[in-house]
């Protein structure tokens, strides 16, 4: 039996989904959510882009197909960033999530309404997607847990995709312990996805946490605050913990919107308003001159710069220059990170580099700016390696989130650590008042 909230009164207010199920049924085993960019029957799949409105996919995404045959129940797919262009689930065609603990700030993203979901409703479990921090900031800007799995673990069949080489989906909850329960179940081999791969399975006995590598990064004084009682808390809990450095660190952002960009802009190109979602567009014209219509209509702002700057980095004579250049460090943070790992079972940093900002402070942002707000979430998209964000404290009343990252196929060891966490960090949950 689920019981759940008035979804469309909650959604009034916080805007986290995109989409409601008509009818709710109380009799399933559990409810879960799905970021707009996962396909299921029943439900239109507009990845937050207006270009896509009325799509309706006849298919259920892996992940979807697996959560609704283990008993759940699909209440919703949740708001996000178009595509999954952005830090603050501010790019939507669909409306902008408000965060719980204050609505005049950022869910973050682009699993923002999937976090906000997480937050706002007990026992709720959402399934998110990351391609460059997209669980990991939302879950620590709305103070849940939200797992990133290792690349391959999770079949991306049903996904929109956005950057191939560093898509996973993954599970964002107010409880711990659901990451490790549900994980299991949509993992899994899956020819429909070419990267899809178990091997080595997930541990059926999670393995304990013993060592955490902190890599100390610039973050606000709340955030620092916060991340060093954790440390403390973390040896308490006789985890051995050393600050380490990692060099190759600060190249990972320019790195990732390379990669990122390059590939979301191919991605981009089958939406040309004859496919998938609009097609009204006007048929008398050439081809060329109708996609361009319909994509000047329909893509917004932000997609259409990263359209631009993917093909830029892909053109003939700037491939090596910016391309092959963002590929070559990709490999010298994987190395790096794999020499930790050869004496830590974990890298621990913020998750964000500062709590959730306000919605007029992010207007005020530039593009670079708001592209700097992954500095921390993006390495760990780069190479493919599983990742946790925690609730882990608070700044002026916001939650702060602490992120580990583990080696590859290790995330049984992040799921024990963060149920170990759960024991003794008490998180506050936001007041919800509907
Ligand atoms: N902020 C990142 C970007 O805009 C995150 C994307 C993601 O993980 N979907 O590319």
């Amino acid at each position: 039996m689920i019981d759940l909230p008035d979804l469309s009164k909650i959604n009034e207010k916080y805007r986290m989904f995109s989409e409601i199920a008509s009818e709710i049924s109380t009799d399933a085993e559990f409810a879960f959510s799905a970021k707009d960019n996962l396909t299921a029957v029943g439900f239109q799949a507009r990845a937050g882009s207006a270009i896509l409105e009325g799509y309706r996919p006849l298919f259920d995404a892996a992940c979807i197909e697996k959560m609704r045959s283990a008993g759940g129940f699909l209440i919703g797919k949740t708001n996000m960033d178009e595509f999954g262009f952005g830090s603050f689930s501010m790019n939507s065609a669909y409306g902008i999530p408000r965060n719980p603990y204050d609505t005049e700030r950022s869910c973050g993203g682009s699993s923002g309404g999937a976090a906000c979901a997480a937050a706002v409703i007990d026992g709720h479990v959402a399934l998110g997607v990351s391609t460059g921090g997209s669980i990991a900031c939302p879950a620590s800007f709305c103070g849940v847990y939200g797992m990133a799995p290792t690349y391959g673990r999770v079949s991306r069949h049903g996904l929109i995709d956005y950057g191939n080489s560093m898509d996973k989906v993954g599970i964002l909850s107010q409880d711990a312990k659901d990451l490790g329960k549900y994980l299991p179940i949509i993992s899994g081999d899956d020819r429909r996805d070419p990267a899809s791969c178990n091997h080595p399975p997930l541990q059926k006995r999670f393995r304990k946490l013993r060592s955490v590598a902190i890599v100390k990064g610039e973050a606000s004084a709340g955030v620092d605050a916060a991340i060093r009682s954790a440390e403390e808390e973390l040896r308490s809990m006789s985890v051995d913990v050393e600050t380490v450095s990692m060099d190759s660190l600060r190249y990972a952002l320019p790195a990732y919107y390379v990669l990122a960009s390059a590939e979301g802009s191919t991605n981009i190109a089958r939406y040309c308003g004859l496919r998938y979602g609009r097609q009204d567009g006007d048929l008398s014209l050439k081809f060329d001159d109708y996609f361009t219509k319909m994509r000047s209509e329909y893509l917004g702002e932000e997609t259409k710069r990263r359209v631009i700057l993917g093909t830029f980095t892909r053109m003939m004579g700037f491939r090596d220059k910016y391309y092959a250049k963002a590929l070559g460090v990709r490999n010298a943070i994987i190395s790096e990170y794999k020499s930790i790992f050869e004496r830590f079972d974990a890298v621990l940093t913020p998750t964000m580099p500062f709590i959730s900002p306000r919605f007029d402070e992010i207007s005020g942002m530039s593009a670079l700016e708001t592209y700097r707000a992954d500095v921390l979430s993006v390495p760990p998209n780069l190479s493919g390696l599983p990742h946790i964000s925690m609730p882990c404290g608070y700044s002026e009343g916001m939650p702060v989130g602490m992120m580990l990252v583990a080696d590859h196929w290790n995330d049984d060891i992040l799921l024990s650590a963060a149920e170990e966490w759960q024991k003794r960090f008490d998180a506050r949950r936001p007041e919800v008042a509907i």
